[in-house]
C-alpha cells in the first residue's frame, strides 16, 4: 500500500486525509478482505476508551492481533485518570513505555485534533470517536462495505437519516462520500437533529423519511445519542419510530434492492424495523466484517 511520506502522522478525521490515502486504504481494505496476506507490525497498541464501545474497539484490538502488534486495553477506573492526570500526561506516559500507536475514543468534540497539535511523543493517535466530531475509521469501512457490494458512486443516492446533529458517523461520512463523488447525499431528521449548517454544502436536507429515501440507492440509519442530549431533549420512542424509524414499507420507495446500513448499536423499533435490520438488504453485518479489515488496512498505513 502506498503510505503517506509525511513522518509521524495520525487518523483524526477525514479532512487530514488526501484522495490518495482514501483510494488506498479502501483499495488495502478490500484486499484483505479478499485474502491478501497482511504485513506485520512490531508495535504496541493501547486501546483508551472514555465512552462505551463494542465494536469499534474489539475490531481494533482484532486488527492489531491479526497483524501480530500487542494490544494493551487500558482500563479507565483502574487508570490514573481517576487520580487526575491529564489525557496528556497520560499519553506521554504511554509513549515512555514504548507503545507505538492509541487507539483514543473522547466524549469531547476535537480533543484528539487538540491533542495531536500539543503532542511531543513519538506516538501516533488514531481517532475511535470524538463527542459529535468524527469517526473517520467508521467511514472509511463504511466506504469498503459499499465498494465490495459494487456501489457506482457517482450514480449514488445515499440518504443518511436520524440524529445527525449529534452523530460523528455523520461527520466523517458525509465527508468522505463527498469526497468519492456520490452522485447525490441527503440527511433527514427531526428538526433539533439536524446540523447547522449541514456541514458539507451539496447536501439535500430532507423533513421526512419517505423525502429522503426516495429512489435512494442507500440508506444509513443512525441512533438517537441520548449521551449527548439533556433528558428534555430525548424523544419518546414509539413517536419517534412512528415517524423517523424504517419499516419495511419505505424500502418499496427506495430503488429496487436499496442497501440498508447501521454503524451500530441499533435500537430495534426505534430508528429501525427489526425485519428491516435482518433483511436481505441489510448490510449491517457486513459493515461489522468489513471494520476489522478496514481497522488493518488503517494500522498497516500508520507504520
Ligand atoms: N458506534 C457509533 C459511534 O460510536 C454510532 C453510535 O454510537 O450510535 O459513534
Amino acid at each position: 500500500m502506498e503510505k503517506p511520506d509525511r513522518g509521524l502522522h495520525h487518523l483524526l478525521g477525514i479532512d487530514s486525509l488526501t484522495d490518495r490515502d482514501i483510494e488506498s486504504l479502501i483499495e488495502r481494505t478490500l484486499e484483505l478482505s479478499n485474502g491478501a496476506p497482511a504485513s506485520s507490525a512490531s508495535v504496541t497498541t493501547a486501546n483508551l476508551f472514555f465512552e462505551p464501545s463494542t465494536r469499534t474497539r474489539v475490531s481494533f484490538e482484532l486488527a492489531a492481533l491479526r497483524l501480530g502488534m500487542r494490544v494493551i486495553n487500558i482500563e479507565l477506573e483502574k487508570s490514573s485518570a481517576t487520580k487526575g492526570e491529564s489525557l496528556e500526561d497520560t499519553v506521554a506516559t504511554l509513549a515512555a513505555m514504548g507503545v507505538g500507536c492509541l487507539v483514543i475514543r473522547h466524549p469531547q468534540t476535537g480533543r484528539l485534533q487538540q491533542l495531536a497539535e500539543n503532542l511531543h511523543a513519538p506516538i501516533r493517535l488514531l481517532n475511535a470517536g470524538d463527542g459529535q466530531g468524527e469517526h473517520p475509521s467508521q467511514a472509511l469501512l463504511d466506504a469498503a462495505t459499499l465498494a465490495a457490494d459494487g456501489l457506482d458512486w457517482s450514480q449514488a443516492t445515499i440518504a443518511i437519516v436520524g440524529d445527525i446533529r449529534h452523530s460523528r458517523v455523520a461527520g466523517s461520512n458525509l465527508k468522505l462520500f463527498d469526497r468519492l463523488g456520490a452522485g447525490r447525499l441527503r440527511i433527514a431528521g427531526p428538526e433539533e437533529m439536524l446540523p447547522d449548517p449541514p456541514g458539507i454544502e451539496r447536501v439535500e436536507v430532507c423533513h421526512s423519511i419517505e423525502a429522503a429515501v426516495r429512489d435512494a440507492d442507500v440508506i444509513m440509519m443512525l441512533r438517537v445519542q441520548r449521551e449527548r442530549m439533556d433528558r428534555a431533549g430525548w424523544p419518546d420512542p414509539d413517536q419517534y419510530h412512528r415517524r423517523w424509524g424504517l419499516n419495511p414499507a419505505h424500502l418499496e420507495l427506495a430503488r429496487p434492492g436499496c442497501r440498508v446500513m447501521h454503524p451500530g448499536p441499533i435500537n430495534r423499533g426505534m430508528e429501525i424495523d427489526g425485519a428491516v435490520a435482518d433483511s436481505d438488504q441489510s448490510l449491517i453485518l457486513d459493515q461489522v466484517r468489513m471494520s476489522v479489515f478496514a481497522r488493518m488496512a488503517i494500522f498497516e498505513w500508520l507504520h
